[in-house]
Order: structure tokens, then C-alpha cells, then sequence
């Protein structure tokens, strides 16, 4: 059994529990407050802080964790990401006090007093910028600091950007984006151990499939070139022969659940009838 290091609680903990069950992998705990639980049969889920993931994995207590790569980034330690889960985006930014008359790191004059909860990664942040900065290390909250009089900038995590408005702070530069990410300990060769690979595959197949929907139309076989401008497709549409006499022919497609809307109008408007459109559990290209 492979130990995989998971997110206890916060922000990543449900959409990576979503994301398993999704793949196949569900988490069988024997109670709500388990530290470990049978993922999929085949790996052992152990439910760490998502802070100290970067930690028990290069230090091989597990074989692989899933954390926000802003985490993994601030560890400093060797890990290789074996894949971008897509969710729990954010950006790590520079902010200060709004009415500071700071919009940008130029303005900020000085050694400024910076308060984050990612010191190393502010460290060589204003290194590379060729600036001077005091850290105000915090473990939380930041945000409050300019405000205290004990930090005159914060390097903080941004997802929506409400807590910042909320707190009359206003971004003036991006230290680094991030989002959750499925981590392993670089091997001795670079390999990837085969069930790791094969994990990793699996949530890629669950993660690729969700902005996708599936189409089907019955459409005049004398519009098939137009439907295929209309309906790329992976490969361009499947196109299958109906048993009514050969008028028309069925089409079928991936297609970004973005231009979905857009397709279904220019389907219909080649002569389409009976479009179906159904959501994707997986796709291995
Ligand atoms: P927001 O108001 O949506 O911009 O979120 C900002 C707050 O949520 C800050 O306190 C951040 O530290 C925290 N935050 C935002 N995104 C993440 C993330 N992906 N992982 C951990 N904390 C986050």
C-alpha cells in the first residue's frame, strides 16, 4: 500500500475528496475523524495539514500528497509535481494599505516591513528584485498588519479578492500563481513508480473530462462538411449511419463545455434534430 498525503481540512480537503471519488478512488474512513483511511483499496490516505504535505512526502513518509503548489514552492524541498489539478487556484500578491498612495513596488520606498505566512518565498521574491525588505513573519491573517502599524506591505494569498477589498488593501505586484497539485519525491532516476503514474493518470482522465460535454445530433448528411466547421470535435465528429434511408446521419463529439451554447445554435441551424448532450466521466485522449 502506498501512503498518498492528503489535506485535512480548508479549502482543498473537499474538492480533493470530490476529485478521488470522481476518479474511482473512494476514501473509506472508519470515522469522520480518522487520520488514515483505504483510498480506492489500492493506497493508504493519510490526513495531514495541507502546510506539512510538502514535508512528509520529500521526507518519504508517503509516496505522494496532493497541496496547493504555493505550499510546495515556500518547503523549499526537492518534490516533483506529477500533475495540476486545476482547482484551488490563487496568487500569491503584494499588497498594501489602499490610500497609502502605493500602486505599485516602485512606490514603495525604503526597507519596507512586508508581513507574511510565506517568508521564504517573499525572501526571494524582493531578493530577485534587487529589494531591501524586513520580514514580519505571521501564521495567519496578514491582512490586518498594515493595518496594526507592524507591516507597511503583506504578501498574502488571493483567490476572489474579497478579503483584500474588505480590508482596504490593494494588490501591487504577483509573487507567483498556484493551485492544488498532486506532489511525489523525485526518484533516483526521475521515474515515476508505475501506480503513482497510473493515480496520477486517472485524476487527469476525471480533470480533462470536466470541462467537457459529450454531443450527439442527427444531422442531413448533405451539411456534414459545414458540421464538421461547427463540430471539431477531438479528431473532427464521430459520424454514424442511421437506418432511415440515409438523409441524415448521427454526429457525434467532445466539445468545451464553454461553447456549448454556441455549438447547439449552429447545429440547429444546419437542420440538427434530436441533439443530445450528456457530461463526460473520463477522457484519455
Ligand atoms: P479571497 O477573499 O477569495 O481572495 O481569499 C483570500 C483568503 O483566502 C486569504 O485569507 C487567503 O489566505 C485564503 N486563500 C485563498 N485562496 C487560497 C488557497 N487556494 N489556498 C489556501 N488559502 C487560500
Amino acid at each position: 500500500m502506498l501512503k498518498i498525503a492528503l489535506p485535512n481540512k480548508g479549502r482543498l480537503a473537499d474538492d480533493v475528496r470530490e476529485l478521488l471519488a470522481d476518479s474511482g478512488l473512494d476514501v473509506r474512513a472508519r470515522s469522520d475523524r480518522a487520520l488514515t483511511a483505504s483510498l480506492g483499496g489500492e493506497f493508504e490516505a493519510i490526513f495531514v495539514r495541507a502546510q506539512d504535505i510538502p514535508e512528509f512526502v520529500a521526507d518519504g513518509a508517503a509516496a505522494a500528497g496532493i497541496t496547493g503548489w504555493d505550499l510546495v514552492c515556500e518547503s523549499e524541498r526537492q518534490l516533483t509535481q506529477l500533475l495540476d489539478l486545476e482547482f484551488g487556484a490563487c496568487r500569491l500578491v503584494v499588497a498594501a494599505r489602499e490610500g497609502a498612495g502605493i500602486a505599485s513596488l516602485d512606490d514603495v520606498r525604503g526597507a519596507p516591513r512586508v508581513a507574511t505566512v510565506f517568508p521564504r518565498l517573499t525572501r526571494r521574491f524582493f531578493e530577485s528584485a534587487g529589494r531591501v525588505v524586513t520580514l514580519v513573519p505571521v501564521s495567519g491573517a496578514a491582512e490586518i498588519a498594515p493595518h496594526l502599524g507592524i507591516a507597511d506591505i503583506v504578501v498574502d494569498l488571493v483567490s476572489t479578492g474579497s478579503t483584500m477589498r474588505v480590508n482596504s488593501l490593494r494588490e501591487i505586484g504577483t509573487v507567483m500563481e498556484s493551485s492544488a497539485r498532486l506532489i511525489a519525491a523525485p526518484g533516483p532516476d526521475g521515474s515515476v513508480p508505475p501506480p503513482l503514474q497510473e493515480l496520477s493518470d486517472a485524476l487527469e482522465s476525471v480533470i480533462r473530462a470536466r470541462g467537457k460535454r459529450y454531443v450527439m445530433a442527427n444531422v442531413p448528411r448533405a451539411t456534414l462538411d459545414r458540421v464538421r466547421a461547427v463540430l471539431p470535435g477531438l479528431n473532427g465528429p464521430t459520424v454514424i449511419d442511421l437506418l432511415n434511408g440515409g438523409t441524415h446521419v448521427a454526429v457525434h463529439a467532445v466539445v468545451p463545455q464553454c461553447a456549448i451554447y454556441r455549438t447547439i445554435s449552429n447545429l440547429r441551424a444546419l437542420g440538427a434534430e434530436g441533439v443530445l448532450v450528456t457530461r463526460i466521466e473520463r477522457l484519455m485522449p
